[in-house]
């Protein structure tokens, strides 16, 4: 049992989880970086149903550079970015890692978008990087 839990920066959003994580990596996307303020999201990606989420999210719809919409669910009051979903993967639902109670229950195993990523963003050399997103 994971037990993934988290909250946003102002506590009024909360979030556990029931399933383990299906993924976890890094996005150096260019979407990502503007939302972050920062070089890449961390990002982990649970079964859809398996989040209880407390308090209303705000959302903001983009197209990305794969042609899908993504869904991203973040504080109203105190902005954190929580929670993503991608129309072309809607088994699966995305959580921020900054966000978890325990930093220490993400483990990253990939990066994506590396492409795209800046040179001052260094990443853990072990991990697979990849371009763009790969085929899953
Ligand atoms: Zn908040
Ligand atoms: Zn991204």
């Amino acid at each position: 049992m994971s037990n993934l839990s988290g909250e946003c920066l102002c506590g009024y959003i909360s979030y556990s989880c029931t399933e383990e994580p299906v993924m976890a990596g890094h996005c150096q996307c260019s979407d990502c970086q503007k939302i972050s303020g920062a070089g890449h999201i961390a990002n982990i990606a649970v079964p859809r149903g398996s989040l209880t989420i407390s308090g209303e999210l705000a959302f903001h719809e983009k197209q990305a550079a794969s042609g899908n919409t993504v869904k991203r669910g973040f504080c109203p009051q105190c902005g954190s970015h929580i929670y993503a979903e991608n129309s072309g993967i809607p088994q699966l639902e995305f959580i921020r890692a900054g966000s978890l109670h325990n930093l220490e229950k993400f483990k990253p195993t990939m990066v994506v978008y590396a492409s795209s990523g800046a040179s001052w963003d260094h990443m853990d050399p072990e991990l697979p990087k990849f371009d763009t997103m790969p085929e899953m």
